[in-house]
């Protein structure tokens, strides 16, 4: 079967066509300044790339031109849409009903309506995507797949926060966990390198948004972010995880509103905020090597927290088999992943120099030092394909 998988932001929609059968990648492509301008880049194997400026004022624009270009004749790769089984559509958030990957009908979108307030910013897009995706491709089943359900399991002492329970009953305060897709896959592919299903995993996913996940048995146990992608470590723009009170302190003394305070630890905070070089990691590594004082702090800022999230999720494992880096700077910054290694032989985790030095881009490489009781791997993340795999079980 060929199974579409699309993943919309709030000005983007990206998509990848897959051919089940084989798993290899037919097409993929991004619709880029949906609502601004509009820009789509599509390659499709075996043809020539396609790049070009088309009006995008919105998602059903976007679908559209990427359906007409899946089947167009010199870049296409189907002669029709009928030739496209299904769609796996990527959201967010799935809130406490949608717990695991679900075929999509009128009751699921009601649903997915119902939470915007606690998802607005991925919510609204992504269900105009399935709108005009369920319209085009009426034959194909839908499917819904959500970063947070793979943390549908977490004990209530995990998820509740220790504020008015009244609150999480009243607003559904609570932590809901994100990335859970990337997560879940390459804790399933360490599972499966240490061929043990039952195997207790943390697993880094550090990006432009970073998590990281405690996994036993195939399942999360807890996750560093939290009611929103705001908790945890830093990340390129956000703080993480801080004392709630600096907040209110900080929007005391400086008049701000709760928009502008949102806006501060969301878009002008983590690796940015410290360095004020950039939220790109490679840049404040740059800015680092050259001597910038507050690109080390940063960098110093983030291995600390890294390093502090992993060690807790080791105790509430008991111990941990494996230890995964994956995404942007998981699986391209060989330096990082050694910082935040080093001095954790207490915790079983060592890794090799050279090993980790040399490990290639977008290959898994296993990169424990001899003798290390954690093995430690990168792993490069395959969300789109974790969809593809959950489209193509629900329909059947
Ligand atoms: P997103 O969360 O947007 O999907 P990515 O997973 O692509 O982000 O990660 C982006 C981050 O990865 C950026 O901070 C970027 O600097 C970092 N990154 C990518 N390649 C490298 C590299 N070779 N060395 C260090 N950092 C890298």
């Amino acid at each position: 079967m060929k199974i579409l998988v699309v993943n919309a932001g709030s000005s983007s929609l990206k998509y990848q066509l897959f051919d089940m059968d084989t798993g290899a990648v037919l097409a993929k492509g991004n619709c880029e300044r949906i609502g601004i301008d509009g820009a789509i880049t599509h390659k499709c194997a075996g043809k020539n790339d396609h790049k070009a400026n088309v009006s995008l004022p919105d998602h059903r624009a976007a679908v559209k031109e990427v359906l007409a270009l899946l089947t167009d004749t010199s870049v296409g790769a189907v002669r029709s849409v009928g030739e496209i089984g299904a769609v796996g559509h990527r959201f967010a958030h799935g809130g406490e009903r949608l717990r695991a990957s679900a075929r999509l009908g009128a009751d699921e979108i009601a649903y997915l309506e119902s939470i915007v307030p606690i998802n607005p910013l991925h919510g609204p897009p992504a269900i105009s995507g399935y709108k005009a995706l369920a319209e085009a491709m009426p034959h194909a089943v839908h499917v819904g797949v959500f970063d947070t359900s793979y943390y549908s399991d977490l004990e209530d002492y995990a998820y509740i926060y220790p504020i008015p329970y009244e609150l999480y009953e009243k607003y559904r305060v609570r932590r809901y966990g994100f990335h859970g897709t990337s997560h879940r896959y390459v804790a399933g592919e360490a599972a499966k390198l240490l061929h043990n299903p039952h195997a207790k995993i943390v697993t880094c996913h550090l990006g432009n948004g970073s998590s990281i996940t405690a996994t036993v048995n195939g399942k999360a146990v807890d996750t560093s972010m939290g009611f929103t992608p705001q908790d945890g470590v830093p990340m390129g723009t956000r703080s993480g995880a801080i004392d709630p009170t600096v907040l209110t302190y900080i929007m005391k003394k400086e008049g701000l509103t709760p928009e502008q305070a949102e806006k501060l630890i969301n878009s002008q905070s983590g690796l940015f905020g410290v360095s004020g070089v950039s939220s790109d990691c490679r840049d404040v590594k740059a800015a680092a090597e050259g001597g910038n004082a507050r690109a080390k702090l940063a960098v110093k800022i983030l291995v600390h927290q890294i390093k502090k999230i992993i060690g807790s999720y080791i105790a509430e494992l008991n111990g941990c088999d494996a230890l995964v880096f994956t995404a942007g700077i998981g699986e391209n910054d060989s330096e990082l992943r050694a910082l935040v290694c080093k001095d954790m032989e207490g915790l079983g985790i060592a890794v090799d120099e050279k090993i980790n030095a040399a490990a290639p881009r977008g290959a898994t490489v296993e990169l424990t030092k001899a003798g290390a009781k954690v093995r430690t791997f990168v792993i490069p993340t395959n969300e789109e394909y974790m969809i593809a795999r959950d489209t193509l079980a629900l329909s059947k």
